[in-house]
């Protein structure tokens, strides 16, 4: 069992990454290179900072008046197994669990076709355990601005999608998320 998550940083208690009040964790590390990503510091692998998995873990469980976690990043799927086992214990604990990947639910689940990284071994066991998952790459010329935020709810971009995890993996086809 792995004992380390590389991390860029959390936010206790976020409003902005999912509804609710969520435990906002940006894992480190990311192979997406979107143009104009705001967040250049997460791509390093060997960036951020380096913490035991059950202190993470801990520390969300300790963390009052949530309603749920967000695995963000960098993205969270490059470290499969730290963040299958942070969300296994955030779901086990009555949370809800939402992540971020610039990859696509077709590309984790090993259906997606094109010229994509291919992401680590392992991401299915994350998924098991995601609820709500907001995929695809950050597209500039598709940026969400404020005076559309009502029509694309907690994405950075149009192309992106709310995607019902459980659904879809019952279903074998994307199933998105209406709140
Ligand atoms: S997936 Fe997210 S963190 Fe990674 S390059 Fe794209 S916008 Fe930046």
């Amino acid at each position: 069992m792995k004992k380390t998550v590389r991390i860029s940083g959390q936010v206790r208690h976020s409003a902005v990454d999912g509804p609710g009040v969520r435990y906002a964790l940006f894992l480190q590390g990311c192979p997406h290179g979107c143009k104009a990503c705001q967040n250049p510091e997460t791509h390093d692998p060997e960036g951020g900072t380096e913490k035991d998995i059950s202190e993470v873990i801990d520390d969300i469980l300790s963390t009052r008046f949530l309603d749920g976690i967000t695995l963000s990043g960098g993205d969270p799927f490059l470290q499969p197994e730290a963040s299958g086992e942070i969300a296994k214990a955030a779901k086990e604990s009555g949370l809800s669990v939402w992540a971020y990947t610039g990859w696509t639910f077709e590309q984790l689940t090993g259906t997606g076709t094109g010229d994509f990284p291919v992401p680590p071994d392992g991401v299915k066991d994350v998924l098991r355990y995601v609820d709500v998952l907001v995929d695809g790459r950050y597209v500039d010329s598709l940026h969400v601005d404020d005076d559309r935020r009502q029509e694309c709810m907690w994405r950075g971009s149009f192309n992106q999608r709310l995607v019902d995890v459980q659904k879809s993996l019952e279903e074998g086809c994307v199933v998105e998320y209406r709140e």
